[in-house]
This record gives C-alpha cells, structure tokens and sequence, in this order.
C-alpha cells in the first residue's frame, strides 16, 4: 500500500475491515482493529489515538513498559501479543487488559495468581500453532482441548477465543484455510465450554486481513499497514 501519514494509513485500513466485512454479509463492527505498535515510538501511538485508535498491541514486554508510561493519560486498551518468558509474567498480569499469546498452562496459572485485586480479570486468547511449524508458538490443535479445560478454572483470566499467525500462502484463497480451521476449533471450544465468554477470533495480520475477516476474525492485529515498514 501507498506509505502514507499515520492518521491516513489507519482510515485506509479502516475502509478495508468495512469493504471486507461487506464482501461477507458481517457487520463492520464485529471486527476490531488492534494496532500492533511494536517498535514505534510513543509518538507514533499518539498519532494514532488522536484520531480515535483505542487498542494497541506489543510484542515486548520493556518497550511496552515504557510506552505506557509515556501514554498514561490516554485511556488506552494495552494488547500483550509476544512470547512471554514465565518470569515475566508479573508486568503483564498488572499493565494489560489482553494477552493473546497464552500457550502453556504454568504462564496462565502465573497470570491468574498475579492479577491484582480490583482490576478485571485479564482477556486471553490461547495461541494455536495452526500450521504445527517447529519455529512457531502455540499450542497444537490435539492439545489445545486440554489447555483450554483448564484454562477455564483459573479465576483472574477471561478464556475469550484463540490466536493464531498461520504461515504466508501464495493465493489469498488458500489463506483463509488456516483461518477457516482456527474459526472450526473455536467452535468446537465453545461446544467443550459452553460457560466460558468464547467469542474471540485474534486472527490477520498486514498481509492477510481480508482472508481472516472472510474466516470470522473478530481482531485483526495490524502492524505494518498501519505505521510502515518495521526496521
Ligand atoms: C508484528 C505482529 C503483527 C503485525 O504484523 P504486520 O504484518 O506488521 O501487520 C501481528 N501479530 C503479531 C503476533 C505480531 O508479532
């Protein structure tokens, strides 16, 4: 896409969740824009709330930190969607409303027992390895009924859906084949669980948004398309 201003990247892709969702018969506003923040400056995500931008995703933990610091007079929706170390869990249990990349039981059970007193219980979708690729997280679709059992107990987290980053296809057809099997396991989750606020696809990226949103997102997760190129 053309490289444009901040507030004008974020319109285009605004225009694109509504052309996409039209092309599909969804509402427009079942799908939520995060905007994948990671390496931009604070500035960068002033630019984008000052034009109505509300949820923010990170990848890391320390620049996630201090951007918060710099924004704290923003009323802003803070997304962890990194891998996240278990002695680490601490900061994201205390400074984020969302964690996407939930993929083993022992961070979970961190996250719920440091979950202060008070806040709301923190949202979080398990991380799927859809295309089971050795170099990415998540959990493997044979496992992820056992997880997600108990990821259900633990009292301080939300269990709303699942997350995924599917391996880059040739023909944007093929792409919504990951998507159409992560959307076929949260149905599935939701038949195991009927209690649990199920409700969340976290799925599409710069690359494969239309696919995602075909296939049910209900977050798409976009970094590049909004600030530009990551160095
Ligand atoms: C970086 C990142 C994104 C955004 O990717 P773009 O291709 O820049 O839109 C989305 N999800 C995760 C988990 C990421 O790490």
């Amino acid at each position: 896409m053309r490289k444009g201003s901040i507030p004008e990247n974020l319109n285009s892709v605004a225009e694109r969740i509504v052309t996409a969702c039209r092309s599909c018969d969804r509402q427009s506003d079942a799908v939520t824009l995060l905007a994948v923040s990671k390496t931009r400056p604070a500035q960068d995500l002033r630019a984008a709330y000052d034009v109505g931008q509300r949820h923010f995703g990170e990848n890391y933990l320390q620049e996630a930190l201090d951007k918060q610091e710099a924004l704290s007079d923003c009323d802003i929706t803070w997304h962890f969607i990194g891998p996240l170390q278990s002695n680490k869990t601490r900061d994201v249990a205390e400074h984020f409303h969302w964690m996407h990349s939930l993929e083993r039981l022992k961070i979970a059970r961190r996250l719920s027992e440091q979950r202060p007193e008070g806040m709301a219980p923190l949202n979080v979708c398990l991380q799927v390895n859809i295309d089971g690729e050795d170099s990415k997280s998540g959990v493997s679709p044979e496992a992820l009924p056992a997880l997600a059992a108990k990821v259900a107990t633990l009292p301080n987290l939300r269990l709303r859906g699942l997350m995924a980053i599917p391996a880059p296809r040739g023909a944007a057809e093929d792409q919504r084949t990951p998507f159409k099997q992560l959307a076929g396991l949260l149905e599935a989750l939701k038949d195991q669980l009927p209690d649990q606020p199920l409700d969340t696809l976290s799925m599409g990226m710069s690359g494969d948004m239309e696919a995602a949103i075909f296939s049910g997102s209900t977050i798409v997760r976009i970094g590049t398309d909004i600030f530009g190129a990551r160095k």
